[in-house]
């Protein structure tokens, strides 16, 4: 089987919504609130096995995923010029902040993602931080990522 499914063909991608409603209280709150429970966030995007096994080992290496599940997810590929529709299962490894799926039809064809903002984050300043309600103090770093808006929270005083 030939399955090539270039990112561009995105949009024609869904989940299966019947196992959505099974799952959507599984996935950690700090990421649906990205996009709601019944959506994986925004952009997802199709990267090489190589980037994937990188950001993998090194989320690994820190922490563990905070949950991991598989969804059935169909795509639309080109089969000897004809589209057709596979249904594929999708393990999602949900880390602090975003996370890596890889896509797998019959154990054969594999697509790597990552999903979520790529976050570039800056760290509030003082006056920042008190104006958002956290304390001010110096050992309670806040960053915020300049593309989504996203916080994370790091109390080196721990
Ligand atoms: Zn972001």
């Amino acid at each position: 089987m030939s399955c090539r499914c270039p990112w561009s063909d995105y949009k024609r991608l869904f989940w299966d919504e019947e196992y959505l409603e099974e799952i959507k209280d599984m996935i950690p709150d700090y990421i649906a609130k990205i996009s709601g429970k019944r959506f994986l966030p925004e952009p997802i995007t199709e990267i090489t096995k190589e980037e994937w096994e990188k950001l993998f080992w090194e989320e690994i290496s820190s922490a563990l995923p905070y949950c991991i599940e598989h969804r059935i997810i169909k795509m639309k590929c080109d089969e000897y010029g004809k589209e057709r529709e596979w249904r594929g299962i999708m393990v999602i490894f949900w880390f602090r902040d975003y996370a890596l799926g890889v896509w797998t039809l019959g154990g054969e064809a594999r697509k790597y993602f990552y999903i979520g903002c790529r976050h570039e984050y800056v760290e509030l300043t003082r006056e920042e931080k008190i104006k958002e309600g956290f304390p001010a103090s110096e050992t309670f770093h806040v960053y915020r990522c300049s593309k989504c808006g996203h916080i994370i929270v790091i109390d080196s005083g721990d």
